[in-house]
């Protein structure tokens, strides 16, 4: 756990956040701020700056699986998309590794 990392702190429950599941690694939240019908963040509990410190493929793995489930298990994500952004450049605010998992309308760009 990192100091004044908000996703650390979502993760020990010193922070609220509308939790859709968990498991040993993997924490899944509502984004506060829904850029889709359906947007979820999935996040390792270990904290990464970001997907570049990542170095264990056990985790990499799980947050595709992760995202497997929560599509199996929501009807009106049966076609999502994922989205990690990976550096301040790209517009990552939150520098804990998370995942974006949008869905629940079309998507006309690429
Ligand atoms: P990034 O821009 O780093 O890829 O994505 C950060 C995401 O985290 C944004 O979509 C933002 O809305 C979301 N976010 C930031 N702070 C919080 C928070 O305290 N709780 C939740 N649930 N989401 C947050
Ligand atoms: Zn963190």
């Amino acid at each position: 756990m990192k100091a004044d990392c908000i996703f650390c702190a979502i993760i020990a429950r010193k922070a609220p956040a509308t939790i859709v599941s968990e498991t040993d690694d993997v924490l899944v939240i509502k984004d506060i701020a829904p850029k889709t019908p359906i947007h979820y963040l999935i996040i390792p509990k270990h904290h990464y700056n970001d997907l570049q410190e990542l170095n264990d493929c056990c985790v990499g793995s799980r947050l595709l699986s992760t995202a497997q489930q929560l599509s199996q298990e929501t009807p009106q994500a049966k076609d999502y998309r994922l989205l990690i952004n990976n550096g301040y450049g790209v517009g990552q605010r939150v520098f804990h590794l998370h995942m974006h998992f949008l869905a629940g309308k079309e998507f006309t760009d690429f």
